[in-house]
C-alpha cells in the first residue's frame, strides 16, 4: 500500500459529522489531525470541553487537547482541510481557505452544483477529479464535495446499474436518520414515536446530485445523466442509518434477477483499490426477506458499505429495492475521507503542498 504523511484539519470539529471525521482519522495510516476549528461559541477551548461528545468511545487522546481555533486559514497548521461546518457559514470559509491555498474536501452543500467542483464517490465518478484543474481559487486551493448523505447510498445502488441497464426514471421514499439533521438536531418530541414528513431541501437535493454524479464529463463540464427522479423525504426515530425505499423504470427489459445479480457482481474502479477506507463489498445484497434494517446492518464495511435487500419485480416501474447506507459515515465523514485518499493517490494533495511550499505566502 502506497505511504502517505498529510496533517489534516477539520472545520465544524465539534458538530456530528466533525465528531465523526475525529472518530475515523484516528489511526489513520495516512491523515493525522493537528488541527480542529468550530464556531466563537468553542474557539479557544480545549476540543475535549466544547465538543459534546456523542460516541461511546472515548475522544482520541491525541485530538481530545487540542485548542479549537476560529475557522480561519491563518489559525489551522495543516496541509488540507475537512469541512463539516454549517452550511450557513460553509460557502465563504471554504472558499477563504482555498484562496487560502488550502484543498477543502467538503461535506457541505454549497459547491455541489459549482460547475468547477466534483461532486464525487470514488467508486463511481473518480474521473470527475479533473475538474480541479479548472478551478480558479488559488494556483494551490481547491474544493472537492461528497453528496447529501441520502443520495449517496441511492448512487451506491444505481450506479452499477447505469452501463449495462440504463435506468430512465427512479421514485424513492426516504426514511432518514436522526443523526442526519446534526446535534441537537430535531426536538425529542417531534423525533420520538413518530414520522415527519418533510426536510428542508432532501427533496431537491435527491432530484439533482445523482444527475450530476452518473454524469459524463465533456472537457470541463459535466453533462448531467439522462435520469428523472422523485423523491420523498421523511425523518424517522432511528438514530444511525438512511433507508431508500426505490422503484426503478429501465429503458429495456430488465428484471430483478439481472439487477440483484449486478449489485453482486460489480466491481469498483482500480483506481481505488489502495484507498484504506475503501469497503469490499462495495455494495452486500442481503438475502433474508426483513433485510436491509439500520440496527443490524448499518455497520456494514465500518459503516462503508451500502446494503441492499427486497429486490423485486415492480407491477409499476420495473424493479424495486430497499437499500440502507450510514448517514455520517458513508454519507458524510467517512466518504469525505475516502475522497481525501484518492485526491492523495492521484497527487492532487502533493501537488499542492509543493506549490505551498514554493510559495509560502499563500498559508
Ligand atoms: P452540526 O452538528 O450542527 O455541526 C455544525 C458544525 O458547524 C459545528 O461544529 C459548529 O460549531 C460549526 N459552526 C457553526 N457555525 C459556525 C461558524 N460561524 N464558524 C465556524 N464553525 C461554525 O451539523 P452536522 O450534522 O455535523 O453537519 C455538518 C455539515 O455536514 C452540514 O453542512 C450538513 O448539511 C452536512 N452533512 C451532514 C450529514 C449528517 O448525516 N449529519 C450528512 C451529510 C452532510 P459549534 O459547535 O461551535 O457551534
Amino acid at each position: 500500500m502506497d505511504e502517505y504523511d498529510y496533517r489534516v484539519g477539520i472545520l465544524g470539529a465539534t458538530g456530528a459529522v466533525g465528531q465523526t471525521f475525529v472518530r475515523l482519522l484516528d489511526d489513520h495510516p495516512w491523515f493525522t489531525v493537528t488541527a480542529v476549528a468550530a464556531s466563537e461559541r468553542s474557539a479557544g477551548r480545549p476540543y475535549r470541553d466544547a465538543a459534546n461528545w456523542l460516541s461511546g468511545q472515548p475522544i482520541p487522546s491525541s485530538v481530545a487537547s487540542l485548542e479549537v481555533q476560529l475557522a480561519e486559514p491563518e489559525a489551522m497548521d495543516c496541509d488540507f482541510v475537512f469541512s463539516a461546518l454549517d452550511s450557513s457559514v460553509a460557502g465563504e470559509i471554504e472558499a477563504a481557505f482555498a484562496r487560502a491555498g488550502l484543498p477543502v474536501v467538503s461535506n457541505a452543500k454549497n459547491y455541489r452544483q459549482h460547475d468547477r467542483v466534483p461532486l464525487l464517490i470514488p467508486e463511481v465518478n473518480p474521473g470527475h477529479l479533473s475538474l480541479i484543474d479548472a478551478q480558479s481559487w488559488s494556483s494551490e486551493g481547491f474544493i472537492v464535495t461528497n453528496p447529501n448523505c441520502s443520495t449517496t447510498g441511492l448512487i451506491c445502488g444505481l450506479h452499477p446499474l447505469m452501463d449495462a441497464f440504463a435506468p430512465e426514471a427512479v421514485q424513492v421514499t426516504m426514511l432518514q436518520a436522526l443523526s442526519g439533521a446534526g446535534y441537537p438536531g430535531v426536538s425529542s418530541l417531534d423525533a420520538v414515536g413518530n414520522v415527519v414528513p418533510y426536510i428542508g431541501g432532501e427533496e431537491e437535493k435527491l432530484a439533482t446530485e445523482p444527475r450530476k454524479i452518473l454524469g459524463s464529463l465533456k472537457g470541463d463540464r459535466v453533462v448531467p445523466a439522462d435520469l428523472t427522479l422523485s423523491a420523498q423525504c421523511t425523518r424517522v426515530p432511528v438514530r444511525d442509518g438512511h433507508v431508500a425505499c426505490a422503484s426503478i423504470r429501465f429503458r429495456g427489459d430488465v428484471g430483478a434477477e439481472a439487477v440483484a445479480d449486478a449489485l453482486r457482481t460489480f466491481e469498483a474502479p482500480a483506481v481505488t483499490e489502495s484507498l484504506p477506507s475503501r469497503p469490499d463489498p462495495f455494495v452486500q445484497v442481503l438475502d433474508a426477506p426483513d433485510a436491509p434494517q439500520p440496527q443490524r446492518h448499518v455497520e456494514a464495511g465500518g459503516g462503508m458499505t451500502v446494503s441492499v435487500g427486497r429486490v423485486q419485480d415492480c407491477p409499476v416501474n420495473d424493479v424495486k429495492l430497499v437499500l440502507l447506507s450510514h448517514n455520517t459515515v458513508r454519507g458524510a465523514a467517512g466518504g469525505a475521507i475516502l475522497n481525501a485518499e484518492l485526491l492523495a493517490s492521484e497527487g492532487y494533495l502533493d501537488r499542492a503542498r509543493a506549490d505551498a511550499a514554493a510559495d509560502p505566502a499563500t498559508t
